[in-house]
């Protein structure tokens, strides 16, 4: 098959071809039609977070069909040991044996992969193989830091790539205002995150017009983390979406007093991507998608690296 692989950290991803993967017990074979590119693949390329096999297939949002015909959705959470504290208590995110597709596991950017048939997710119809792919990282994580800002009307989104606007979307629909914070001068993604009903977009060193309630980072800046506790309101919180991000700058403890909190999200449940893959159709979500060709992955994160498209990159075998 052919396969765009990671063989050593800090250099760019290889097209090359490999033998084709044969399933497992429990695992499907499958046949890759779309693969959406995260922020968390640029990490690893970019050695920002250690890979923990080399060479890889990156990759973690794979739209792709079975030998008999259905359609799956493969996400971050690839497998987990069923039996430790966490996956025991409904935190299977945290399982301390954990394996993540396109890190652990040979990802999707490739004709074909392999995966467990117990962490393959159902995908709604209405939308396509490309449209559908951003969904399985940066739509359900995204949901999942949507669901730890509580009852949150004014929500401040920071980093307004492919995971915030999915997610401005679903919070429209869920009734509260979204405040959009781009790189400073960013005019382009502001006007996109209007278009996607954002009530106020502006730059991350702005304060927003009125106090918000929460605020999600999906930027990797540290220093957004002070910047979205001075435009909380008391009570608020800010949650971490990203696997990696820069040091947290040091900040006075007068802008978290008055009950503001900071917590960070890691990985998904299986029970996150259900409920997600089932509210985004009728929100319904759409999504924004610049495709590349499997051999052109590493011109994919060198845009996503850069900011040079809006929405999310997704990569067609
Ligand atoms: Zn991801
Ligand atoms: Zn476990």
């Amino acid at each position: 098959m052919r396969a765009t692989i990671l063989e050593r950290q800090g250099e760019p991803l290889t097209a090359t071809t490999l033998p084709d993967p044969e399933p497992g017990p429990g695992q499907l074979l499958l046949d890759i039609k779309a693969c959406g590119v995260c922020r968390t693949d640029l990490h690893l390329r970019d050695h920002e977070i250690d890979a923990t096999k080399l060479p890889v297939v990156l990759g973690h949002q794979i739209v792709a069909t079975t030998e008999d015909g259905r359609r799956v959705g493969v996400p971050w959470l690839g497998w987990t040991d069923g039996t430790c504290h966490y996956c025991q208590t409904h935190r299977e995110n945290l399982c301390v044996s954990a394996k993540f597709t396109g890190r652990d596991i040979d990802g999707g950017f490739a004709e074909l992969t392999v995966a467990d048939e117990r962490y393959c997710l159902p995908l709604p119809d209405t939308l396509s193989d490309e449209d559908a792919a951003p969904l399985l990282c940066g739509g359900l994580i995204g949901y999942r830091a949507l669901r730890f800002t509580g009852e949150a009307t004014r929500l401040g989104l920071y980093g307004f790539g492919s995971a915030a606007h999915m997610i401005c979307q679903v919070a429209v629909y869920q009734g509260r205002e979204v405040y959009a914070f781009t790189r400073a001068r960013d005019e382009r993604t502001q006007t996109f995150a209007k278009t996607l009903g954002a009530r106020w977009a502006g730059g991350s060193d702005e304060l927003p017009p009125d106090q918000l309630d929460a605020a999600i980072i999906f930027a990797s800046a540290g220093e957004l983390v002070p910047q979205a506790l001075r435009a909380l309101a008391p009570g608020g919180a800010v949650v971490c979406a990203g696997i990696h991000m820069t040091d947290i700058p040091s900040f006075p403890y007068d802008i978290l007093w008055g009950e503001r909190s900071i917590r960070s999200v890691a990985n998904l449940t299986r029970r996150d991507g259900e409920e997600f893959l089932a509210l985004a159709p009728k929100v319904p979500v759409r999504t924004t998608v610049t495709t590349y060709p499997l051999e052109n992955a590493e011109q994919a994160l060198a845009d996503l690296r850069a900011g040079r498209f809006e929405g999310s990159a997704v990569i067609v075998p």
